[in-house]
């Protein structure tokens, strides 16, 4: 068999590389992907083929707009790896969906699925659309016909779409009514992330969120930080951000600031984060509070990711900790709650520093893991409690925070590395052993 570590590029090449900010989504999960196998003995026709998607669908959605005219928009879905199990991973309406950014969120999703063992592989996709320019009916009509026209690739037992930036439960409960009207049957399963009244799971909307606010909990606790004594901040109060903070405060750690697209907010004394309604609640809910709340700063989204704090949490959007300011991030430990926040060499700089970085693929992967809860849930037509998915989600992330942090300490890596391996390892693992055929 042949290892990737002969073919590992030079110390020198892998220097030029780390100082170059990559573009896209993909150059960051192939140059993750690079280094990770450098830790393992991989086959290299393995890990080709795993830097490559096995299929992408490209499709044009015409929508008619509320006002009788046509518009055309582009949607995309990514799949890349299946050895495991059907592709799985969001869809995304956003206006600057590429083909390239969703190619690599769906690499993100194998080794999300994989480093959590869930019997599913990496799928990711989107429309090219602003959806706060669409009307609830347009937003509707528009779900629905890109549901036709990717509808002969998903399916429960092959590719199951979930929400993203940009869609919602609702989004899903069309997917899942187009999907099911034309195969003549309902069929839950198709998709995850639904309303419960429709077979969605209990507690998946806030699962991200409590996925980042356990991985967070179990990290301070490694390093010595007492809940009690560490001080958060949180960059995006979207359902992620503001669920993580919310329960990290009833563990008793103490949010110092908060933020959303309008701006943040910073109290030393922390901010009483139930309080505030989500961004997706209440959109204008974070700046609000700061003008009616005595003794709040209102300060801007980057100065809150270099704040003095133990713990920095961005759980906005991709590509906010950057080569240029990673050198001034003070938290002692990031735990990644968006896709992807963390350049390749913003992580180089955040490594050099000593600053632990949980990633994405394992913080925000609770979002993932009651999605396969969910589907568990259609397939068998039998609903778990909350207290079950609660239970299930809690156990699952201990586990899987528990075989990377085995990993941090047998090779001395990063956070990332150690995820990564983990993933990497049962996937690669999967493809030697099934092989090649046809
Ligand atoms: N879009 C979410 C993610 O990036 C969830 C995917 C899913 O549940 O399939 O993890």
């Amino acid at each position: 068999m042949a290892s990737h570590q002969q073919s590992a590029v030079s110390t020198e090449e892998q220097q030029a590389t780390d100082t170059a900010e990559p573009e896209t989504a993909l150059e960051t999960a192939r140059r993750q992907l690079e280094r990770a196998a450098a830790h393992l003995e991989i086959d290299d026709s393995v890990l080709e083929r795993l830097e490559h998607p096995a299929k992408v669908h490209e499709v044009t959605v015409p929508l008619e707009r509320d006002d009788g005219s046509v518009e055309v928009f582009t949607g995309y879905r990514a799949q890349h790896d299946s050895v495991r199990g059907p592709y799985k991973g969001g869809l995304r309406y956003h206006p600057e969906v590429t083909r390239d950014e969703c190619v690599g969120l769906s690499m993100w999703m194998t080794w999300k699925c994989a480093v959590m063992d869930l019997p599913f592989g990496g799928a990711k996709g989107g429309v090219v659309v602003n959806p706060k320019s669409l009307s609830d009916s347009e937003k509707e009509r528009l779900t629905r016909r890109f549901t036709q026209e990717i509808r002969s690739v998903i399916g429960p037992t092959t590719d199951i779409p979930a929400p993203d930036m940009g869609t919602d439960p609702e989004t899903m409960a069309w997917i899942m009514d187009a999907y099911s009207m034309q195969e003549g049957e309902t069929i839950p399963g198709v998709v995850t992330g639904k309303p419960p009244v429709v077979g969605g799971s209990y507690g998946r909307e806030e699962a991200p969120g409590r996925s980042v606010a356990i991985v967070t909990r179990e990290t301070c606790d490694y390093y010595d930080y007492p809940l009690s004594d560490t001080t958060v901040a949180v960059q995006g109060f979207g359902s992620v951000g503001a669920n993580a903070a919310r329960l990290l405060e009833e563990w008793g750690a103490t949010v110092v600031a908060v933020s959303d697209v309008n701006g943040a907010i910073y109290d030393s004394d922390g901010i009483e984060v139930g309080a505030i309604p989500s961004h997706d609640e209440e959109p204008e809910a974070v700046t609000a509070y700061a003008t009616e709340t005595p003794d709040i700063t209102q300060i801007s989204n980057e100065r809150l990711l270099e704040l003095d704090v133990d713990v920095l949490v961005p759980a906005a959007v991709g590509n906010v900790l950057t080569a240029d300011n990673a050198a001034d991030v003070a938290a002692d430990i990031v735990v990644e709650g968006a896709n992807g926040p963390t350049t390749f060499p913003a992580a180089a700089i955040l490594e050099e520093r000593g600053v632990h970085v949980i990633p994405d693929i394992l913080a925000n992967a609770g979002g993932v893991t009651v999605s396969y809860f969910e589907w568990l849930q259609d397939i068998n037509r039998r609903k778990w409690s909350l207290e079950r998915v609660h239970e299930e989600l809690e156990s699952e992330m201990v586990g899987a925070w528990s075989a990377v942090r085995d990993e941090v300490e047998a090779k001395n890596v990063t956070w990332r590395d150690a995820a990564y391996v983990v993933a990497l390892s049962r996937v690669a693992g999967a493809h030697e052993v099934r092989g090649l055929w046809p």
